[in-house]
């Protein structure tokens, strides 16, 4: 009776597509079992310390149309922001401050000159101001080898450009089929950050219109045989500004997209035990622990939001996207509680590297 299911899989060195389709439809004991192995997968590679990275919303301006997004360009009910240089380097005094060891900037696509050279100064004054000790990871979307090449001379050691999906097929169904939204385009930008040097993370929405396991399990495989450092994945939430919110009665229920996703980061955990993987906050809109949840099955990675807080309502990705009202101080200290209740430890004052890139 208490005889672990399917040992014979979990703990082969590699999973065939089929084996990782049927860990992702694992319920019950097999669940179980999947989260017990992949919680001991990352106590032995990277042990019980969470690593921070302050969360900057730098712009919700953006001239992409990703059709789940709700700050795509043609959302038009959206109060467009970009932050000051101040107010960004404000955050990044905080979280400096404060023991964050790293922040990420994480904003709307934009191709222009003045966003590049904005970002640009922003990385060159964060390193002078903190004398290179904070960890900085960008979420800018895609751009040229040149820009990215510029900003990581500047000092943004890691960027995360999620492929969102790694079948082509259903990465058309979800963005609009042209110049702007191209396949090939966001694998090249994966290759070029590679290249580069960055740490470089990758990830996917989970519980798409239109996906299956099979998707899912080719995302796993993807990731690994791309060889990402770092991964953020979470479930997709629909947005009703948003032309994929006509595809709702398709979806999976909430709480299915929840556990799904946790098995998704639990078998990653598995195939890659040495990569940062981020709990993400689209977790944490279905269920209030649900980053927590994450840590205990594999993540290692939180990302606390440090956004001045007049701005947070308007990057509105999703529906019930969540807002703290407390002080960036009060939410540290609640955070540093809860991650103490599951027998996890920040990292203060450390940068987090991927143990990958490293190696
Ligand atoms: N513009 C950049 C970064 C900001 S968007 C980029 O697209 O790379 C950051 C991430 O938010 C996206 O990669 C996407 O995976 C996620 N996202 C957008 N809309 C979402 C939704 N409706 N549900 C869940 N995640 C979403
Ligand atoms: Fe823009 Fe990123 Fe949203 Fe796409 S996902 S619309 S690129 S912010």
């Amino acid at each position: 009776m208490n005889q672990t299911p399917m040992p014979s899989i979990l703990h082969k060195p590699e999973f065939s597509q089929a084996e990782l389709v049927q860990l992702l439809n694992a319920s019950g004991d097999e669940e179980k079992a999947l989260f017990s192995y992949a919680s001991e997968v990352k106590q032995q590679h990277v042990g019980n310390t969470v690593y921070l990275r302050g969360l900057i919303e730098f712009s919700n301006i953006c001239e992409k149309n990703c059709y789940y997004c709700g700050i795509r360009r043609d959302n038009t009910s959206t109060h467009r922001y970009c932050l000051t240089n101040g107010e960004v380097l404000e955050a990044i005094r905080f979280a400096h401050e404060n023991g964050f060891g790293s922040v990420a900037i994480q904003s709307g696509e934009l191709s222009s000159d003045a966003f590049i050279r904005k970002i640009d100064f922003i990385l060159k004054e964060a390193m002078r101001m903190t004398n290179r000790e904070i960890g900085i990871t960008l979420s800018c979307g895609e751009q040229s080898e040149e820009v990215y090449r510029r900003w990581f001379e500047s000092g943004a050691g890691r960027y995360l450009l999620r492929i969102e999906s790694s079948s082509e097929e259903l990465y058309y169904k979800i963005h609009p089929k042209d110049e702007t939204h191209s396949f090939t385009k966001r694998l090249n930008a994966l290759e070029a950050l590679k290249k580069t040097g960055y740490q470089t993370g990758t990830g996917v929405m989970i519980g798409l219109p239109f996906q299956t396991a099979g998707h899912l399990a080719s995302d796993l495989l993807f990731m690994k045989q791309f060889d990402i450092d770092m991964c953020g994945m979470g479930p997709y939430i629909e947005h009703t500004q948003t032309p994929l919110y006509k595809n709702r009665s398709e979806l999976i229920p909430l709480q299915e997209r929840f556990a799904l996703s946790l098995k998704m980061v639990a078998l990653l955990r598995i195939l890659m035990p040495d990569i940062n993987i981020a709990a993400t906050t689209a977790l944490q809109s279905i269920e209030k622990n649900g980053r927590e949840k994450a840590l205990c099955v594999g993540a290692n990675v939180l990302m606390p939001n440090i956004t001045p807080k007049q701005y947070r309502d308007d990057y509105f990705l999703y529906q019930n996207k969540p807002v703290s009202q407390q002080s960036n101080e009060d939410d540290l200290r609640f955070l540093e509680q809860q991650l103490k209740n599951i027998g996890h430890e920040i990292g203060y004052f450390k940068q987090g590297n991927s143990k990958h890139y490293r190696k």
